[in-house]
């Protein structure tokens, strides 16, 4: 398949430079646009704990790479290309992993009870007088 994308950091003239990330792609619902999330763990040094941190970055994704959603990529810094967009996916580090479908795995629906206590008691009596 040959590239015909302008903006392919491979085979096209966008010149890459600048910060380098690795992430996951979160969405890859847009026309040549992949949402590349970052999750990272950040220690609180007052509490001697860490927070969870998380970015979602717009970033170009070129059609001879083909990022799907679950993908995990390197994206790299490059010229603005659309208002929120300045990255571009370079390369492919690892494919989508097989996920277990939640849909596959019965779920206990029914083990919920539910609370057999109604609000019965809270009757408005002192509507009619
Ligand atoms: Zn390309």
């Amino acid at each position: 398949m040959e590239c015909k994308d302008r903006n392919c950091p491979i085979h096209g003239t966008l010149s890459t430079r600048g910060t380098v990330l690795e992430g996951k792609v979160a969405s890859d619902k847009m026309q040549g646009t992949a949402i590349v999330q970052i999750d990272r763990m950040i220690k609180v040094k007052k509490y001697d704990r860490y927070k969870r941190s998380r970015s979602r970055i717009p970033a170009h994704s070129p059609p001879c790479i083909g990022a799907k959603t679950g993908d995990t990529v390197r994206i790299m810094e490059c010229r603005k290309l659309a208002r929120t967009v300045s990255f571009s996916i370079i390369e492919k580090l690892a494919g989508e992993k097989t996920e277990e479908k939640a849909q596959d795995t019965p779920k206990k629906a029914d083990a919920k009870k539910k609370p057999a206590v109604k609000k019965a008691a809270k009757k408005k009596e002192a509507n009619n007088g």
